[in-house]
């Protein structure tokens, strides 16, 4: 990636690679000036003797001197561990700690949550000019500063990415130039190029973000920045920048379509947006395709890389319930509790194998190995804790999360039934389904429900509606209406903090 920017600095130098929103400062990088920051960035790393193979650490907002210091760094052949700002102190710290960063690249936000971690062993660095840090440049060297050129091999870390934590600690993620490289050529379908503008709203510490920037600069096109997703503005720059590519998590597509100068924007140069990190409900993704030209395409995978299923929704209307076909040369399988592949139709837990799947988790063998799945024949599987179900036409369906299951009374609860029967009811926007402990039966169904706007009902009378339409297994033990669900950064309902705040109101 950092010898196709070089190229493409040659090629056409003036031609612009990054953009900062206007309001986070509306700052820009031609091609040129990105290589020539790279190379900055790299003898800089080199000076401090920083060697190929160890790390820096990144916890900002998206910002394009961010991005720049990331792809820099790829350059030298360090690895980058970009962290989520928004984490607590002590994930943080256990991530600084965990990827060895001898370097930390922050702002000022990010400077609270970072805290006293890693002090006195990473040298901080501020991205933004203010004291969070040795000024960036102060520290960079100057331009012409003698780079020394690396030799980037396929094998070699490239980053260190931190999975969501939606399900507990983060677990680092070691991810190849190797496998870097094999998403950016698979992105060429999408008709990524030197006329294309993405428009990027979720974070750079996530891989749902950095699968469509790496592939956007290798081809030659440019990235608008927004480091806070706001419906408004992202329409608005979508329109004014001629947007062409995408990606945003569902609740952003929930949002922009309920927005309502949504209709008044010209998105009409989107070739493709993309989709992935969470459930997209397949009526959601009906009216994103009515009111929204160009092609809607969604990921489902992890950041482990074991394998990806994608729908390319635009040419499957019919199969929108489901994430799509494994990719090729991905092989996504289904097993039950015993390790065993289900039979054709049956549900399981989804297993993938792909080239560019991680060897482990970082420094962690004992969840590396419970992540692991073999075959008979010995091919290794990365175990996705999803519950799927493939269709006759090799279609996904997704369901819940295992962590996610209810087993009450001996029977296996899915909250995805639950959910997507509440969403029927006119007053709900969105509800989420979790396991609360019951003396009775173990494990019992509560509801916490988003109510549509002007609607009002009271809970008991919504939990009798839903339960007239279940099982008697099924049924709902509460209902709150609540205003929102509670989310991580990038999008994702976070069921365990519902479950433990029920679990608190009920004590
Ligand atoms: P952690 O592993 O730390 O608990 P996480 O699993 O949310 O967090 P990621 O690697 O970011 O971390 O996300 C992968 C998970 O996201 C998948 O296992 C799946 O549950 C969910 N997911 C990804 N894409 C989709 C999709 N298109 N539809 C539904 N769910 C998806
Ligand atoms: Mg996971």
């Amino acid at each position: 990636i950092p010898d196709r920017i070089r190229e493409h600095a040659r090629a056409e130098p003036q031609r612009p690679a990054l953009l900062d929103a206007p309001e986070a400062g509306g700052q820009r990088m031609s091609y040129a000036e990105l290589d020539q920051f790279m190379d900055r960035v790299a003898a800089s790393l080199q000076r401090d003797g920083v060697q190929p193979g160890e790390a820096i650490a990144v916890c900002a907002s998206s910002s394009v001197t961010y991005a720049a210091v990331f792809l820099g760094a790829l350059r030298a052949g360090v690895v980058v561990a970009p962290l989520a700002p928004g984490s607590t102190p002590q994930a943080l710290a256990g991530m600084l700690g965990d990827a060895q960063a001898r370097l930390l690249f922050l702002d000022a936000a990010a400077q609270a949550t970072v805290a006293d971690a890693g002090q006195g062993r990473v040298t901080r660095i501020a991205l933004d000019g203010s004291d969070a840090g040795q000024p960036l440049t102060d520290w960079l060297a100057p331009a012409g500063h003698p780079v020394q050129a690396v030799a980037l091999q396929p094998a070699w870390p490239f980053n260190i990415i931190y999975s969501s934590g939606t399900t507990g600690t983060p677990k680092g993620i070691v991810q190849s130039h190797g496998m870097r490289a094999a998403h950016v050529n698979r992105g060429a379908v999408y008709g990524y190029g030197p006329r294309s503008l993405t428009l990027l709203s979720t974070p750079l510490y996530s891989n749902t973000t950095l699968v469509v920037f790496f592939p956007t600069l290798a081809f030659g096109g440019t990235v608008l920045l927004m480091p806070k997703f706001d419906a408004g503005a992202y329409l608005r720059l979508a329109q004014d920048h001629h947007m062409t590519h995408t990606m945003l998590v569902p609740v952003q597509y929930q949002r922009l379509m309920a927005h309502p100068a949504f209709e008044a924007h010209d998105l009409s140069h989107t070739a493709v947006k993309f989709c992935t990190s969470a459930p997209f409900h397949a009526d959601l993704k009906a009216d994103v395709l009515k009111r929204w030209p160009g092609g809607l395409v969604e990921f489902y995978g992890m950041t482990e890389g074991g394998g990806t299923c994608i729908l390319e929704a635009h040419l499957h209307p019919d199969k929108l319930h489901t994430v799509g076909r494994p990719a090729e040369t991905h092989d996504i399988r289904l097993i039950d509790e015993q390790g065993v592949e289900v039979a054709p139709g049956e549900a399981g837990e989804v297993v993938g194998h792909s080239a560019g799947m991680m060897t482990g988790y970082h420094g962690q063998p004992e969840k590396t190995r419970e992540a692991e799945w073999f075959a008979p024949d010995g091919k290794r599987f990365i175990r996705t804790g999803d519950i799927g179900r493939f269709d006759a036409d090799g279609f996904l369906t997704l369901f819940d999360r295992k962590k996610d299951m209810i087993i009450s009374g001996g029977f296996n609860i899915y909250p995805s039934d639950l959910e997507a029967l509440l969403r029927e009811h006119p007053a709900v926007a969105e509800a989420a389904v979790v396991g609360v402990p019951s003396v009775a039966w173990g494990e019992t169904p509560v509801a916490f429900v988003v109510a549509r706007p002007g609607q009002a009902l009271a809970a008991d009378a919504l939990r009798d509606w839903l339960n007239a339409r279940v099982g008697k297994t099924q049924r709902l033990s509460d209902l709150t209406w609540v205003d929102e669900l509670p989310r991580s950064a990038i999008g994702k309902v976070l069921k365990r903090e519902l479950r433990d705040a029920y679990g608190a109101a009920a004590a």
